[in-house]
């Protein structure tokens, strides 16, 4: 296992201890510092943008560590707002990318307009919805909720409510220009048979868990001098909290010449064929803007080899 050094780019689970009947909570702390800012540059979003993709990114991260799963997570919202899209994907060894689609148009008079917009303003009407691609021919699990509350950590907050057997609670936030992000989640832990039981957390344990995690300050998930130990000793010490070995994350994309050129492939000449501009063709990947360009000579050659 990767030494954490820094106190950004890693996911730390831990265990809040000491409820009353001996019921621990399970949690997971996310902080993004360069990673995130990798996966922003050369994007030149508004900062709004920058600032919920940051989150997206963290709410993406917390969720797919508190899943099994190997291959790629993904967590996307499409809305019909001045931000459409706002997309994160994880992979099992802690790769992850992310993009947005937005309206330049559209999110420039809102912001003129409002100073401040809220989530729902901002996005729309649309969903949030996760995905788990395991590869060729393995289930695709597909969680999905229409988008609600004032931040994407309530979107997803709300998914579990709905849908999920563990109480699950979190926060996601993110500096302004989205240089770093940060989330905190806690689950109930399930029993051996992978059912939480009601009874096995009183109500107002589980309130005071989750009051004790949204006290936190953006100043203190965000500071990326404070290490995990102190920010999550400093929530939960009344009641005890373990923490387990911190993972790495890291921003890389996956898109390769290899892959374009089969997407190519599966194109007919006609389509093709729209797809020339000044006998170029030219493939921009959405996650990390690698140019991948073709001329005339190389498509046919291209056809050649297939
Ligand atoms: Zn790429």
């Amino acid at each position: 296992m990767t030494e954490i050094t820094a106190h950004t780019d890693f996911i730390q689970p831990f265990q809040v201890e000491g409820q009353e009947n001996g019921v621990a909570l399970r949690g997971r702390m996310v902080r993004l510092g360069p990673s995130l800012n990798q996966a922003l540059a050369g994007h030149d979003y508004p900062s709004v943008v920058s600032r919920l993709l940051g989150e997206t990114v963290a709410v993406a991260l917390i969720l797919a560590s508190s899943l099994k799963y190997e291959g790629v997570f993904i967590l996307q919202t499409k809305s019909d707002g001045p931000i459409s899209t706002l997309m994160a994907d994880v992979t099992s060894a802690g790769d992850f990318r992310c993009y947005a689609i937005f309206d330049e148009q559209k999110l420039s008079e809102i912001m003129a307009q409002e100073g401040e917009p809220t989530l729902m303003r901002l996005l729309g009407v649309g969903y949030l919805a996760f995905s788990v691609d395991q590869g060729q021919d393995t289930e695709r699990y597909q969680g999905l909720t229409e988008l609600a509350g004032t931040s994407l950590a309530d979107c997803a907050h709300q998914y579990f409510q709905q849908s999920e057997q563990l109480s699950t609670a979190m926060v996601a936030m993110a500096e302004e220009q989205g240089q770093v992000s940060g989330a905190l989640m806690i689950q109930q832990l399930p029993n051996e048979s992978g059912v939480v039981k009601e009874d096995e957390i009183s109500e107002e344990d589980w309130r005071r868990a989750v009051a004790l995690m949204s006290s936190v300050s953006p100043r203190e998930l965000l500071d990326d001098d404070l290490p995990a130990a102190d920010l999550l000793f400093r929530l939960f010490h009344e009641d005890g909290v373990r923490l387990y070995d911190a993972s790495p994350v890291q921003n890389k994309c996956r898109c390769s010449e290899s892959k374009v050129r089969q997407t190519l492939a599966s194109f007919s000449s006609e389509e093709m064929e729209g797809l020339y501009e000044d006998n170029k063709i030219s493939v921009v990947c959405e996650f990390c803007k690698t140019g991948y360009h073709y001329s005339r000579e190389d498509m046919a050659s291209l056809r050649e080899t297939l």
